[in-house]
């Protein structure tokens, strides 16, 4: 491997080099993201509203779209310093396989326990909660990260944590479901009998395997009907991508203290919390016309949000309990194949990711899965980390990018995220593995079912 005399492997940051403020991108966007709308009057959601079902401070996070910079509280930049700064790595050893002229970096998130991103949002806010006075929160998690993130922030902070786990991976995924109980967290398969949209959704859909939007329902039902309880969200919210900006801050510091810039930008997009962060400090700089980058967030075909969605307002949950948001959707209805990345079948996107593609600051691609492991496979052997399916979306795009630069001489510098370890993911590596993982796009009719369930209302089509 030959490295680059000026480039360690490593870009160092030290711990008292992490940034002590976050960046809101909204300050500096012109289109701003629109309002969550109350689903019953079609009017923005106000503060008292929003406060009924989150934490007073992250309700004022959520609706600050003027405020650059707000200050990381102490106690939040402490636990940081546990598992921060994130490796910031230069990818000598697939660039080398690739034998391209470009220059690959990646930001790894999947340093701490709960091996992903979520933990940066999952502290700040559960910090909130607890500041609040509040007992407890209840949250939903799909594959699984989120509620680890949410269950080891709670553990440390001593808040009682409540999480509805989407059923099918309730019973497929133990390990994930036995290191939340260990830390503590109350888990519940979702659909259950504990709430009233669980009971009418299992009425409905006897012996249901459950979906995100479901499990979303239930939690918000559960916050709303215990005392001191309060329903937190691990991606899609402003203030999710703003508690995500750690990533992007951190990995410009990094960049520039070796005077690297990046022209390509990529992250692998869910709900956009960690392609938000990654990108947002970058994004800050295009918006003000200060650099120029090129940024891509990467979708399964089998979810395709922003590749085949549509911007309108929806509801964020299937039993329509949420506000509305607007945001690249399929349809609150729509249920993904049964795709191994867990954390990208969500049926919408950021509203602040949603407004940078529709306003052509974003681009989107797309792909199969088992392309996506193909680069996994690939990123495993030359770089060493088994990264999480979900990040291998942005792995696989990194790759073509770089394949790319061989084939047209263009020494670009491509830096992506790379949000997790796939060590609970074994499953579908084994399908991987013995040649029996499948494809599924879904076709203009099954993306149909989905829309037809968006709300109805003028001036949203
Ligand atoms: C949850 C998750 C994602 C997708 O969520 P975003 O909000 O889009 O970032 C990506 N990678 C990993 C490892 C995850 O756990």
């Amino acid at each position: 491997m030959k490295l680059d005399n000026n480039i360690p492997y490593k870009l160092i940051l030290e711990e008292n080099e992490i940034p002590k403020q976050w960046y809101n991108v909204r300050a500096h966007m012109k289109n701003k993201p629109a309002p969550l709308l109350n689903p019953a009057t079609l009017k923005p959601m106000t503060a008292d509203e929003l406060s009924a079902v989150f934490c007073r401070q992250l309700v004022e996070q959520e609706l600050d779209d003027t405020n650059p910079y707000i200050d990381i509280p102490q106690e939040i930049q402490d636990f940081y310093r546990m598992y921060r700064p994130a490796p910031l790595v230069r990818a000598y050893c697939l660039e080398e396989k690739l034998d391209t002229p470009a220059k690959i970096y990646y930001k790894f998130e999947g340093n701490n326990t709960s091996g992903s991103h979520k933990l940066n949002s999952a502290i700040a806010q559960a910090y909130y909660a607890k500041h609040q006075g509040l007992k407890g929160v209840t949250t939903e998690t799909g594959a699984g990260q989120w509620g680890t993130a949410l269950s080891m922030a709670c553990a440390y902070l001593g808040l009682d944590c409540q999480v509805y786990m989407v059923k099918v991976s309730y019973e497929q995924k133990p390990f994930r479901r036995e290191v939340m109980r260990t830390y503590g967290a109350k888990v519940t398969p979702s659909p259950s009998d504990t709430t009233a949209v669980g009971r009418k959704i299992l009425k409905e859909h006897p012996g249901t395997s459950g979906s995100l939007g479901c499990a979303i329902s239930e939690a918000v039902e559960a916050a709303a009907s215990q005392e001191g309880y309060r329903y937190v969200l691990g991606s899609v919210l402003n203030q999710v991508l703003l508690h995500q900006s750690i990533i992007g801050l951190e990995a410009q510091a990094a960049l520039n203290k070796y005077g690297v810039k990046p022209d390509v930008i990529i992250g692998c997009a869910g709900g956009g919390s960690n392609l938000g962060g990654l990108i947002s400090p970058f994004m800050g700089e295009k918006l003000r016309g200060e650099k120029d980058y090129e940024f891509i967030a990467v979708e399964p075909s089998s979810c395709p949000s922003l590749t085949r969605g549509k911007f309108v307002y929806d509801y964020c949950d299937t039993g329509m309990v949420c506000p509305l948001a607007k945001m690249y959707t399929l349809g609150s209805g729509f249920i993904p194949s049964a795709s191994h990345a867990g954390g990208l079948r969500y049926h919408g996107m950021s509203p602040v990711v949603s407004q940078l593609y529709h306003d052509g600051y974003i681009k989107a691609v797309s792909y199969e899965q088992t392309q996506v492991f193909e680069a996994a496979e690939l990123f495993a052997k030359c770089e060493g980390i088994l990264p999480a399916p979900e990040s291998s979306h942005a792995i696989r795009a990194a790759i073509d990018q770089a394949v790319k630069c061989k084939e047209t001489g263009e020494e670009k510098t491509i830096l992506f995220g790379l949000t997790g370890t796939g060590y609970f993911d074994m499953v579908a590596y084994e399908k991987f593995n013995n040649g029996t993982m499948t494809d599924y796009i879904p076709t203009d009719e099954d993306l149909k079912g989905g829309f037809d369930g968006i709300p109805k209302f003028p001036g949203n089509e």
